[in-house]
């Protein structure tokens, strides 16, 4: 739910008279505007169509000092946006960067439902007092609804579908979407994915002719589940590209089937935004762009994006970056911590017109960039 603006008398007079409007003002309640918020390698993503009723997907990262910055992050673009409430909060799946900050968050603004794909598969010690008592306080305040594919989403002013939850995929066509998809034929499988990544919530996202997919961690098998040998959803103008890029998903099956014009990565200083990821990002038939949360090590300047489509640096910024990428060391107590993000933290915001037409800003350095309505979906 967004703030009603009550423009002054005085207030208007200065309008009239060609102030320059603050930037809350400047909003003008048309477009949908989503905001992918830096988490540091987890997700948050913010929704706000102009109807106001607002939808977070997942709330960043679990442990103490991560759950407080990353609600302090979510709650900085709420505030942007004006919101006095999340309306729906989305949990893709019960991995601790992607509920971790839900009850930190829950003190910052108020959440009226709670959303999941039922019980945690993959029990973790560290997370029992989590789902024994402060989640059913949480949404017993609340709503708590659980989906499945092909539930709806009510959100006034889009269209709001689930694809995938709880291991099962959507496999009735949507709207534009259930024609072969050529992707299918080179295929190959990965090992079974038991983990929670495998459970997550998928969302499918139509306001006017602008659409958006989110699939949280969705794993490489799934992917070919939903996708395969008929592609049920069509193609999409933005991609926030599943698992932070990981290489364990975006198989070629769902990137090039969805054929994105835009590709957003929520990788972390070390995690995601993989080689192979990104090669399957490049070589997406029709892709624009792919900008990116953090420059990952993962990447090197071989793989990486512009600068200017970066928005977060480190704490310590790098003296150079490398040029090849850099194995991940082998996790263990003496791995090396990754370069460490805890000051001031950017996100992406994009702003769609019901046209199609959308532009991405990274609010680190200002460059944005629209893509207009001569792109090449057609559906
Ligand atoms: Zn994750």
């Amino acid at each position: 739910m967004r703030m009603k603006i009550s423009v002054t008398a005085a207030g208007f007079a200065a309008l009239l008279a060609g102030a320059v409007p603050g930037p809350a003002a400047a909003q003008t309640g048309t477009t949908l505007d989503i905001y992918v918020v830096d988490v540091e390698g987890g997700n948050a993503t913010l929704f706000i169509p102009p109807s106001g009723e607002s939808v977070l997907i997942d709330t960043g990262n679990f442990a103490p000092e991560a759950a407080t910055r990353d609600a302090e992050r979510i709650a900085a673009a709420a505030k942007d946006a004006r919101l006095t409430q999340i309306d729906h909060l989305i949990t893709t799946h019960w991995h601790g960067d992607h509920f971790g900050g839900m009850a930190e968050v829950a003190k910052r603004i108020p959440i009226r439902d709670y959303i999941d794909h039922g019980p945690n598969i993959q029990p973790v010690a560290a997370f029992e007092e989590f789902f024994a008592k402060t989640y059913p306080a949480l949404y017993g305040a609340a709503k708590h609804t659980i989906v499945k594919p092909g539930d709806t989403v009510a959100v006034a002013g889009l269209d709001w579908h689930i694809v995938s939850a709880a291991g099962a995929v959507q496999k009735t066509p949507l709207a534009g979407g259930g024609g072969a998809n050529a992707s299918c034929a080179a295929f190959k499988p990965q090992d079974p994915d038991p983990t929670e990544n495998a459970q997550s919530v998928g969302s499918i996202v139509t306001f006017g002719k602008f659409r958006v997919a989110h699939l949280g961690d969705l794993t490489w098998n799934k992917e070919f589940e939903l996708m395969c040998p008929n592609n049920p959803i069509g193609t999409v103008d933005l991609l926030v590209v599943s698992h932070h890029g990981l290489g364990v998903s975006n198989s070629p099956v769902l990137v090039h089937g969805l054929r994105p014009r835009v590709a957003i990565v929520n990788n972390g200083t070390r995690k995601g935004a993989v080689p192979a990821t990104m090669k399957t990002l490049f070589s997406s038939p029709g892709i624009e762009d792919v900008w990116q949360i953090h420059f990952s090590q993962l990447s090197g300047q071989e793989y990486t994006v512009p600068g200017m489509l970066i928005a977060n640096d480190t704490d310590e910024p790098l003296a150079a970056m490398p040029i090849q990428p850099i194995a991940a060391p082998a996790p263990g107590p003496g791995t090396p911590p990754p370069p460490a993000h805890n000051g001031p933290a950017y996100w992406i915001k994009i702003s769609a017109q019901p046209d199609g037409t959308f532009t991405v800003t990274n609010a680190r350095n200002g460059f944005a960039k629209t893509y207009g309505t001569n792109g090449r979906r057609t559906n």
